[in-house]
């Protein structure tokens, strides 16, 4: 018996993400006395997937395209109990299409370890995260798709045998045209996230935004109308029609907190608020509010923080 797992690199290194999902996988596989095969492109070593509880590593050429990555995981996972894939950007594609070509259950958004594996039980974020629904997924070889940085990572030993194979990806289109993100951390999956709205009054002031999400090692993120108008790439658009993100701290910068714009950030372990206006709607889902001006409170909290990283 097996649970799959699909492994994602970022410029020849696994995806913080992608170590999330190997150790999902391997809590599965225990529950149910099996073995953790991990999927990858990645040349990087096979060892920093064994040391969070991978197996087999079976190394292949992945397809361009989600359609083409699911097809040759189905190859790989036609006897497999189950298969875990982190929710990062790509994920959340190649799940669902996978889940259509298997004809299997798949719980997305999934924020829990199994409950219980016969069926398999899991909970996951509702209505746009805004309620937790518990769910069982029947039928053979369900998949998991869970939120990145909702589980968290733990060390377990796996074999670690590595294997190379060669299954050729289908694709239905062609990717002809790259253009990558600006911001310099991956928003889905960033630890912090320094977002912005409106209250910034224009892309020219983005500059201290920017030198927070630096001084942080923070991804850049904005609200809806802020990338509408074009201050913003749409790459960095937080909320339900948006990205979801799931960071350790989410700092809202001149954000109103809309219901729309709440419902993809409020799972954030600790948000703080920068707002001029008191009554703000964001300060109720706050941790940490700080009624003042962006222009003198951003340049302030960049200072200090230059400060107690050269101090310590
Ligand atoms: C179907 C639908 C889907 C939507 N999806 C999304 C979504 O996914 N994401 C999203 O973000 N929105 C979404 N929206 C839009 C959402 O309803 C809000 O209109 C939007 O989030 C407001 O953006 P904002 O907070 O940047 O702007 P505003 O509402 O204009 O708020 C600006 C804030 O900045 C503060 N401010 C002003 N000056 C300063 C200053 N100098 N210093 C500090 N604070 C200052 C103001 O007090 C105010 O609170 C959606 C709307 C609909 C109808």
């Amino acid at each position: 018996m097996s649970i799959v797992v699909f492994v994602e690199d970022w410029n020849g290194a696994y995806k913080k993400a992608s170590f999330e999902a190997v150790g999902y996988a391997k809590n599965w596989a225990s529950m149910i006395g099996a073995k953790v095969i991990a999927v990858t492109s990645s040349e990087a070593p096979a060892a920093e997937l064994a040391d969070y509880g991978a197996d087999h590593c079976i190394q292949i050429s992945l397809g361009q395209t989600a359609m083409g990555i699911a097809g040759q995981l189905e190859a790989l996972s036609a006897d497999a109990s189950g298969v875990v894939i982190a929710g990062t950007s790509l994920g959340r594609s190649v799940a669902p299409a996978l889940a259509a070509i298997k004809e299997s259950a798949l719980s997305t958004n999934t924020i829990s370890l199994p409950l219980g594996t016969s069926p398999l039980q899991v909970k996951r974020g509702a209505f746009s995260s805004k309620g937790i629904e518990t769910i069982e997924l029947s039928g053979a070889s369900p998949i998991i798709s869970f939120v990145p940085n909702s589980i968290g990572i733990e060390n377990a030993s796996g074999e670690g045998v590595i294997e190379s194979q060669e299954i050729p990806a289908t694709e239905l289109l062609q990717v002809v045209g790259t253009e990558v993100a600006s911001g310099k951390v991956a928003l889905p999956e960033a630890e912090a996230v320094v977002s912005a709205g409106r209250g910034l009054k224009g892309p020219e002031n983005w500059g201290m935004i920017e030198e927070l999400a630096e001084v942080l090692g923070a991804a850049t993120a904005c609200s809806k109308p802020v990338s509408d108008i074009g201050w913003r790439p749409h790459s960095e658009h937080v909320g339900q029609t948006g990205i979801q993100v799931n960071p350790n701290l989410y700092i809202a910068i001149g954000i109103s907190g809309a219901i729309q714009h709440l419902a993809g950030v409020s799972a954030s372990k600790t948000i703080v608020v920068v707002n001029t206006d008191p009554e703000a709607p964001f300060f109720k889902a706050a941790d940490y509010g700080i009624v003042g001006d962006a222009f003198e409170v951003v340049p302030k909290l960049v200072n200090a923080l230059r400060a107690f990283k050269a101090a310590s």
